[in-house]
């Protein structure tokens, strides 16, 4: 559903009560001050690296120099989470490892290095909903995606068809093109791309159902994201997971925008296999070390599909440098090549600190901090095209806070790169997606309310801004 109207939900409720109990109005900038004096996790935003507006490249020359020493307000988790502060030391650690003991680092603590990507599992599994030995850290999201295809993508018969969603990040497109290619099958057939609904953004949840009752026999993978890059829509991945095993069907889930955003139950909902990358909301910084998930009940499974390296072997065989690869069971058989300690212990940085707040208290402030904002932008967003001439800013993400994580994405009816550079002038750091969405994600562990309630005002200010600019051209 897209959301034209402001609508009375649970969380508009709360933020009433609230701030009717202090005689505040929630659209005052005292009730952000007062919900992050009263925010649990308050404290986190401290061990994270937050940016300054004088550092970012594309600040407004013109602001006053005491504006400029501010902490940037950044919504951009979504794309790259901030720095844990702990990063450098957790870093500096293996670099000092190396140097001073050279290759001795390989079994060395703190991380050996030969057995470092097996450090994080325990806090991996937490925020995934795993067992420990489920989850491993290895390469980049997109060379995972491609290692587990190759094993759980067994199209044979009729049954030969990859489900994934229309508008998926291009990334995971192009694998699944490839992966179908290389089997020789026609993507044209093969690929299967659920659409929204003619005139609508998201994907409605009974399509996908009757997708996979008419499809479902031809269907060798289902793999969607579990929150979707461009709208924000969180899939239930419960339900389809069981929905597409019923039709014989194997499932994955791309995990890029739902790990360390949303609850994730992999083992519990029965997945065959898992994959993200860790930079966006897990903070471990650019295209560091990924995660892979591998169902345990694919434990016993021949492993002749799987691609193989020294890696794959058991840990008792993997240095006896034997002639034939002793693939490990799960997921420890996918892993290739020895990993980077150093990769790991930016993970390991983040992976504490998660530990620390737990899932189920940031999920509970997720909520709070997206529904504030989507209430502040009802409130001061004309939100319908046709009411009368004004601009319009709108929320295409689902209003209902169980269909989606962090992220708000918005379109206007103004030139979406004006208002994003108009913002950037600000110090906002947010992205636009081409073709019209600026996704906005307050993330639970560094941003404030006041963060959103800033935001919004700013928002507020380009848009008169550009609207006294005439004529407007939309672009
Ligand atoms: C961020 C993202 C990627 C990026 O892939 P890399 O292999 O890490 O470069 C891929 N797929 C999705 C869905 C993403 O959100």
């Amino acid at each position: 559903m897209n959301c034209d109207k402001p609508r009375e939900n649970l969380v508009a409720a709360e933020l009433k009560r609230r701030a009717g109990a202090q005689n505040l109005d929630v659209f005052d900038e005292d009730f952000a001050a007062l919900l992050d004096d009263e925010d649990e996790l308050r404290s986190f935003r401290e061990k994270f690296a937050y940016p300054r507006k004088e550092t970012l490249p594309e600040i407004g020359q013109n602001l006053p120099a005491e504006e400029l020493a501010e902490e940037c307000i950044y919504l951009c988790g979504n794309s790259l989470g901030l720095k844990p502060k702990s990063a450098d030391a957790h870093m500096q650690a293996q670099l000092q490892k190396w140097a001073d003991m050279g290759v001795y680092m390989h079994f060395e603590e703190p991380l050996p290095a030969a057995t470092c990507d097996r450090y994080g599992r325990e806090a991996l599994g937490r925020i995934v909903g795993a067992e420990p030995s489920s989850v491993t850290l290895m390469n980049g999201l997109t060379v995972n995606l491609h290692l587990l295809l190759c094993s759980f993508y067994q199209p044979a018969g009729d049954r030969y068809k990859i489900l994934i969603e229309g508008g998926a990040f291009p990334s995971d497109r192009y694998a699944m093109l490839s992966q179908i290619e290389l089997r020789g099958y026609d993507p044209e057939e093969a690929l299967i791309q659920i659409q929204p609904r003619a005139g609508e953004d998201l994907i409605r949840i009974e399509d996908i159902m009757e997708i996979l009752k008419e499809e479902g026999p031809s269907i060798a993978v289902v793999c969607l994201s579990g929150v979707q890059y461009y709208t924000g829509q969180k899939f239930d991945m419960e339900r389809i997971t069981w929905a597409a095993h019923a039709e014989g069907c194997v499932v994955g889930w791309d995990l890029a925008h739902a790990v360390g955003n949303v609850e994730i139950r992999l083992d519990e909902w029965g997945v065959d296999f898992a994959c993200w990358c860790t930079y966006k909301y897990l903070n471990s910084g650019p295209g560091c070390i990924a995660g892979a998930y591998v169902n345990k009940k694919h434990a016993g499974r021949s492993s002749k599909s799987q691609l193989r390296g020294w890696w794959s072997n058991k840990e008792d065989t993997r240095f006896l440098m034997q002639e034939h690869c002793d693939v490990a069971p799960g997921v420890d058989g996918f892993r290739l090549c020895n990993p980077p300690p150093f990769l790991v212990a930016l993970v390991i940085a983040s992976l504490e600190i998660f530990d620390e707040a737990g899932m189920e208290k940031i999920i509970r402030k997720q909520r709070l901090l997206t529904g504030y904002l989507e209430h502040l932008l009802l409130t001061y967003f004309n939100t319908e095209s046709s009411s009368n001439s004004k601009p319009f800013a709108r929320i295409i993400t689902p209003d209902d806070p169980a269909q989606r994580g962090c992220q708000l994405s918005l379109s206007f009816s103004l030139p979406i790169g004006r208002v994003h550079a108009e913002l950037g002038k600000r110090g906002i750091v947010c992205d636009v997606r081409q073709p019209n969405v600026m996704r906005i994600a307050p993330a639970p562990l560094y941003n404030s309310y006041s963060d959103v309630h800033k935001f919004v005002t700013s928002l507020k200010d380009v848009f008169d801004k550009l609207a006294a600019e005439t004529p407007l051209r939309e672009g």
